[in-house]
């Protein structure tokens, strides 16, 4: 396993501690939510109360008051758990910040302790049925009518959907405009009326996680909830915080892609082919090889984009590039170390088939891989002019 240049002792005592939480009070309890597609609500609160929720929001918020580095270890190693259904690093690693870096000083107070101690689950909801990628179209309308907004549309594949007490809602407060007429809203799920969950999206992998379809039908919402001072402002704080959902997206993909390496090493030491072991054999060797090396890579650069976002300095196309490149690597490590697996690699109760079904949504999630490369293009575009 990679050990990052910025690792220090307490960061390990931290990730031993969250390997130590996932290994007791996530892994075996995976095959029952898989099958209920969705976590036991009372997780969320010792997650809160193992310190996993909230690490890098302000200790006055109630948060850990840690950095991004205490974000990626607890979120790197819930992802080597394959343990994905406490969809934590969208609650702490990216609601969280959206309320740090955009809500009132009051809402902060009110929302974000609550956050840290699993009392409150937060979700996003950009995608809608018919647009995702293109955000600007989206459709849901929150128009004013007196100190509420009323908002009428839907959002599908929403992370925590079901569970989410607090829902960070993309709608267009002024449909004339693209992108300047979107804003965000905080929905408090218990106190609207007009809000429909609808059942559990059936996934190809990913199964304990709760994904879900929203339905907003009059949903009356207080414009106190309105997320910044002004309404147009969405499409600013979306820009301003997807670099780092990006960075979080690569970094968890570079702990699936070490994990299948681990365990692929492991089978193929054990696994005896025309007499000798299968990591013998030079195409096992090779491969082994080939994947080690893509992981390295993935490693070193993730390392850097990580010291460039604590320093303030990571751009946009930078992020985009770590988060598609380390994506389709992980896809290509977790393929190859599936097939050296052979037929048990096909088979649920091998980590290896489990990482193959999860990692899939990685090069479609936090922007398509698609959209990253456009965004690289369009900033190197600016070059030539
Ligand atoms: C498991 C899961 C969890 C998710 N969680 C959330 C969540 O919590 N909140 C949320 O809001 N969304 C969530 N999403 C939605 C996800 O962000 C979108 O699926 C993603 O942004 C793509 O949007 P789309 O599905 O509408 O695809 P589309 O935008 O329709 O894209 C279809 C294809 O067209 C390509 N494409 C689109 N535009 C271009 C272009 N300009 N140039 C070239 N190719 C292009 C895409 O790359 C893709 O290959 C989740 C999705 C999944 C599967």
């Amino acid at each position: 396993m990679h050990q990052p240049q910025w690792m220090n002792a307490e960061l390990e005592s931290l990730r031993d501690a969250a390997r130590r939480f996932y290994e007791t009070e996530l892994v075996p309890h995976e095959p029952r939510w898989c099958a209920q597609q969705h976590v036991d609500r009372e997780v969320w609160y010792k997650a809160g109360a193992a310190g996993l929720l909230c690490p890098g929001i302000a200790e006055a918020y109630g948060g850990g008051g840690g950095s991004f580095l205490h974000e990626a270890v607890i979120f790197a190693e819930q992802a080597r758990a394959i343990a994905g259904g406490l969809g934590n690093s969208l609650h702490s690693g990216i609601v969280a910040h959206y309320i740090e870096n955009f809500a009132s000083e009051d809402q902060k107070r009110r929302w974000l302790p609550k956050m840290a101690t699993g009392e409150l689950v937060g979700a996003l909801a950009m995608t809608e049925p018919g647009t995702g990628s293109d955000l600007q179209s989206i459709r849901t309308r929150a128009l004013r009518d007196g100190d509420h907004y009323v908002v009428d549309g839907a959002k599908t594949y929403i992370t925590n959907g079901t569970s989410a007490d607090l829902i960070c809602l993309v709608a267009k407060t002024d449909p004339s405009q693209g992108a300047r007429g979107v804003s965000i809203l905080v929905v408090e799920t218990a106190k609207v009326t007009g809000l429909r969950r609808g059942q559990p999206l059936h996934k190809i992998g990913m199964h304990s996680q709760d994904t879900c379809e929203l339905f907003f039908d009059g949903m009356r919402v207080p414009c106190e909830n309105l997320l910044g001072p002004e309404e147009g402002q969405g499409f600013r704080q979306l820009m301003k915080e997807l670099a780092r959902e990006r960075l979080i997206t690569a970094l968890m993909s570079l702990a699936c892609m070490e994990r299948a390496i681990e365990e692929t090493l492991r089978f193929t030491a054990g696994r005896r082919v025309f007499g000798q072991p299968l990591l013998e054999m030079q195409n096992t060797r090779f491969r082994l090889a080939e994947c080690e090396t893509q992981a390295h890579l993935a490693a070193a650069f993730i390392d850097d984009c990580a010291r460039r976002l604590l320093a303030g300095t990571l751009s946009p196309a930078t992020a985009a590039m770590a988060k598609w490149w380390v994506t389709d690597a992980c896809g290509k490590v977790v393929d190859e170390c599936l097939q050296l697996h052979g037929g048990a690699g096909y088979m649920t109760e091998y980590p290896i088939a489990r990482l193959y079904q999860n990692v899939r949504v990685h090069r479609i999630l936090a922007g398509t891989n698609e959209i990253m490369k456009e965004l690289i293009a369009r900033d190197m575009a600016q070059r030539a002019v």
